[in-house]
């Protein structure tokens, strides 16, 4: 199987190729059809599977293949992540897979100045790339509107279940169009993650790796 076979664009296969990406992994071969198709996704799967670009790749191309011709850039994907360090692990990502097309993206982390952020916000990002906390913090200050988002990723829901982030988690989907698409990626699926991944998403796909 060839990512030119998953029905990828060519400007993401340049980047992929640039990534040194010869062929997709396994969950990349069974998310990125699902995606693609506009399916929810509920993917059981470890860092290290290549998971990210499992989401990020289709996500980008979506987008890409939607882009309004003009009217201000909105945000019309958030990936929400329970750490700082994985977070901007996805952000590094998704810009070297969005190198060849107009695609923006920006993470929002805790720990560091917000000025920048905000200013970044300001300047318009297609992909949100968060942790709870701090991008609950920029929506109460009116620096984020999530009505626009068209694509939502939960990754390492069970990590952020474990931090404490439930709450937060529940209310920014709540901040959200019912229509959007939902994909959620958690190593581990207790109860309280099944339930949580069954009160959001709609006739899921399932993927275990
Ligand atoms: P992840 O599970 O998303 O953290 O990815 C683990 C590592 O595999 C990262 O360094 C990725 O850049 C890399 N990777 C992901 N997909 C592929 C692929 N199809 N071919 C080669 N490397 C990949």
């Amino acid at each position: 199987m060839t990512f030119k076979e998953l029905n990828i664009a060519p400007a993401i296969l340049k980047a992929l190729d640039q990534e040194n990406y010869t062929a997709p992994t396994p969950i990349q071969e069974q998310a990125i059809p699902a995606v693609l198709a506009g399916k929810d996704l509920l993917g059981c799967a470890q860092t290290g599977t290549g998971k990210t670009a499992a989401f990020a790749v289709p996500i980008v191309q979506l987008l890409s293949s939607r882009q309004p011709a003009g009217g201000p850039r909105r945000i019309r994907s958030l990936i929400l992540s329970p750490t700082r360090e994985l977070a901007l692990q996805i952000a590094e990502n998704i810009e070297a897979y969005s190198r060849f097309t107009r695609i923006r993206c920006t993470a929002i982390v805790g720990g560091v100045s917000q000025r920048a952020q905000e200013r970044a916000l300001q300047q318009g990002a297609d992909i949100v790339i968060a942790t709870p906390g701090r991008l609950m913090d920029l929506i109460h200050q009116k620096h984020v509107d999530l009505k626009h988002v068209e694509i939502v990723v939960l990754d390492e829901a069970d990590r952020m279940l474990d931090m404490g982030f439930v709450h937060d988690v529940k209310k920014i989907m709540a901040m959200m169009p019912g229509s959007k698409q939902t994909l959620f990626f958690s190593a581990t699926m207790p109860p309280e993650i099944s339930k949580l991944a069954g009160s959001i998403l709609k006739d899921p796909v399932r993927i275990e790796i």
